[in-house]
């Protein structure tokens, strides 16, 4: 009889559960010292594609010139073999949002799977260029995760589901997430006592949609600028109204966030930092 609870912190069984779902699993060596910090709850779980199908283990472990390894706690190869790279957080989430995950917050809160994989296209059908062995240790990854955490399939999410706006992220290419959750569901089995969605602890509402950094460009961005502007002169009084996020813009964000309680200061405007700064939403046209 498998545990099902919820779980705050590393997830130490990670290896010891997909062994138990009959997966084919390595242990990365290390793996258990490995990571940037601690967990938070953990509410879920992300897929990621690698980008190659012929990506490593040790490339998801160590990282990358521009990005520190961890970059997920596991990897499945083409052949199904699953490694356990970290236990720790990893770097793989990035900026977005879903409604049950905090703005910006997921790496503390999804345990990651980076399958190695080039996605095909943005469009390619469901399974396209996914071997049946990566993909059904994929769904028994996830399964075996969620229902761990008394979770339903609907706790696991893709990359693109959650960082698609903001960074136009399309992985996991090839797979249609419904689909995939279904074919989760089937390996959960039936959770008596459903762990209930998690909150996130931000506003919602209006604000919502908003996700604004260092880069972005358009009429939202020259709204957050006349705000600051003019509502924090004192320090932001300097802006230019141009509608390009660059760095005095998010300078100005950060010390807005520093000056105001209960924000994150890491110069993205989130839905809370827009609640907070009472920022008008333009509609997207
Ligand atoms: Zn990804």
């Amino acid at each position: 009889m498998p545990s099902t609870r919820p779980w705050t912190g590393d997830p130490v069984w990670l290896a010891d559960v997909l062994r138990a779902e009959g997966l084919d699993v390595v242990e990365y060596p290390g793996w258990r010292d490995r990571g940037h910090g601690d967990f938070q709850d953990i509410r879920g779980v992300m897929v990621h594609h690698t980008g190659s199908d012929t990506a490593t283990a040790a490339s998801i472990a160590e990282g990358r010139p521009d990005l520190a390894g961890p970059l997920s706690q596991l990897h499945i190869a083409r052949d199904g073999t699953v490694t356990v790279v970290a236990l720790g957080v990893a770097w793989h989430a990035g900026v977005g949002m879903y409604p049950w995950v905090p703005a910006n917050m997921g790496n503390w809160h999804l345990i990651g799977i980076e399958c190695a994989n080039t996605g095909t296209s943005p469009l390619a059908p469901h399974r396209q260029n996914w071997p049946d062995a990566q993909y059904f240790a994929l769904v028994r990854c996830c399964a075996a995760i969620n229902r761990r955490l008394a979770q339903t399939s609907a706790r696991t999410i893709g990359h693109k589901e959650y960082a698609g706006y903001a960074q136009g992220k399309w992985d996991p290419g090839a797979i249609g997430m419904t689909l995939l959750r279904s074919d989760i569901a089937v390996r959960i089995g039936v959770i008596a006592d459903p762990a209930p969605t998690p909150r996130p602890p931000v506003p919602v509402g209006e604000y919502t949609g908003i996700l604004l950094y260092r880069g972005v460009q358009g009429p939202q961005v020259s709204e957050l600028q006349r705000r600051l502007k003019y509502a924090y002169a004192s320090y932001a009084g300097g802006l230019v109204v141009d509608g390009d996020y660059g760095p005095q813009t998010e300078a100005a964000v950060r010390e807005f966030q520093r000056r105001t309680a209960g924000l994150v200061v890491d110069g993205v405007v989130g839905p809370a930092t827009a609640a907070a700064l009472q920022l008008k939403v333009i509609p997207a046209d």
